[in-house]
């Protein structure tokens, strides 16, 4: 048989705009939610990305809880459209990290104490068949619900009003719980540049990708394609937020 594999748009550590402390960040390649207004258009095509072995996704965050990392935070694209390998990657995930809970918890020394598992769906949990609710498991939090343009909130980590918070496990009520009805002034926003671009990680509100588009235009920055909008090319070069 075999090794499973998932295919993802990408991953980066460390993430600080999506979850609760210090996280690896993975973006599952595939949306076929469409949901307008989506600001991660890149991902929707589920043959894009690439196919990296869960045993890699997992060497990924061992070494981002060596680090002291406090959680990880799974979006995309639709995690739940590969549902087998990504329940493979979350148990796996969760093994890991109890293992290092064990040796003494890296994550206690941010006063986490152990690092939680956080995913994002579009769905809703109604519409989750059998293998799909059981990938849900291995999560402490699920973020749920389509990006509705029309209803924007403050609520954090989220993009619409519609879409809710659930703390699914112990860890999850203790550090998410405060979480589930939380209103920010100003959403945690994160920028990273790579080889690929620059990305915009975390869930911003309205506008606020067209300004920084424009600001980067004004200072004379090319921007090929960005992808929370519709185009022929290939869109790569400002990649704003997941799910969400
Ligand atoms: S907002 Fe999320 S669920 Fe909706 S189309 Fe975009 S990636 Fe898919």
């Amino acid at each position: 048989m075999s090794a499973p594999t998932l295919r993802i748009s990408r991953s980066h550590y460390p993430v600080t705009a999506l979850g609760p402390g210090i996280r690896l960040g993975v973006w599952v390649q595939g949306c076929p939610l469409a949901c307008h207004g989506c600001m991660s258009r890149d991902t929707w095509d589920a043959a894009g990305g690439v196919d990296v072995a869960v045993e890699d996704l997992i060497d990924r965050w061992r070494t981002a809880l060596a680090d002291g990392a406090t959680g990880l935070t799974v979006s995309g694209g639709e995690p739940l459209e590969q549902a087998g390998p990504l329940a493979e990657f979350l148990r796996r995930a969760a093994e890991v990290r109890a293992a290092v809970r064990a040796d003494g918890a890296v994550a206690a020394a941010a006063g986490y104490g152990e690092a939680d598992i956080l995913l994002y769906t579009g769905y809703e949990l109604a519409e989750l068949d059998e293998e799909q609710l059981a990938a849900t498991r291995y999560a402490d939090a699920l973020i749920s619900g389509r990006y509705e343009a029309g209803q924007p909130t403050d609520l954090v980590w989220r993009g619409s009003a519609n879409q809710r918070l659930r703390p699914l496990t112990e860890l999850g009520l203790r550090r998410y719980a405060v979480s589930v009805d939380k209103h920010v002034p100003a959403p945690p926003l994160q920028l990273r540049v790579d080889e690929s671009g620059v990305w915009v990680i975390g869930v911003p509100r309205p506008g606020t990708l067209s300004r920084i588009d424009r600001t980067l235009r004004q200072a004379g920055l090319v921007v090929d394609g960005v992808t929370w909008r519709a185009s022929g090319k290939k869109e790569s070069e400002v990649l704003p937020c997941p799910n969400d």
